[in-house]
C-alpha cells in the first residue's frame, strides 16, 4: 500500500516514496531517507527545500520556537544531486521493493 503524505513546503500530497523524511534532532533538521530515526517527522520534496526555507516550513512542521538548522539537510541534498538513486522522485524505492 502506498502511503500519501503532504510536503511541508508546497503542501501537495504525494506518495511517501517521492518525499524525503525529516526529523528534528537537537535543533537540526536531519534527513532520514531510510526512516529509522525517532521523533517528530516531516516530509519534504527534495526540490522544495528552497521553498521550505522561504516559508519557514521547518519551524512550523516541527513546532519549534526557534529557527532550526538545515546544514545537515543541505549537505544531504547536495550529495543527492550527484546520486542517481535520489533523482526522479525515487528516494527510497530500493528499500520499498524488498
Ligand atoms: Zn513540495
Amino acid at each position: 500500500m502506498v502511503q500519501m503524505r503532504s510536503c511541508i513546503a508546497c503542501r501537495n500530497r504525494e506518495s511517501s516514496k517521492g518525499l524525503l523524511h525529516l526529523v528534528a534532532i537537537d535543533g537540526q533538521v536531519t534527513p532520514d531517507p531510510d526512516r529509522e530515526l525517532h521523533g517528530r517527522g516531516a516530509w519534504l520534496h527534495p526540490r522544495c527545500f528552497e521553498l521550505a526555507t522561504q516559508r519557514h516550513s521547518f519551524t512550523r512542521a516541527f513546532k519549534s520556537r526557534e529557527e532550526l538548522g538545515t546544514i545537515d539537510l543541505e549537505d544531504f541534498l547536495k550529495r543527492s544531486l550527484t546520486n542517481e538513486r535520489y533523482t526522479n522522485n525515487r528516494l527510497t524505492i530500493d528499500r520499498e521493493q524488498k
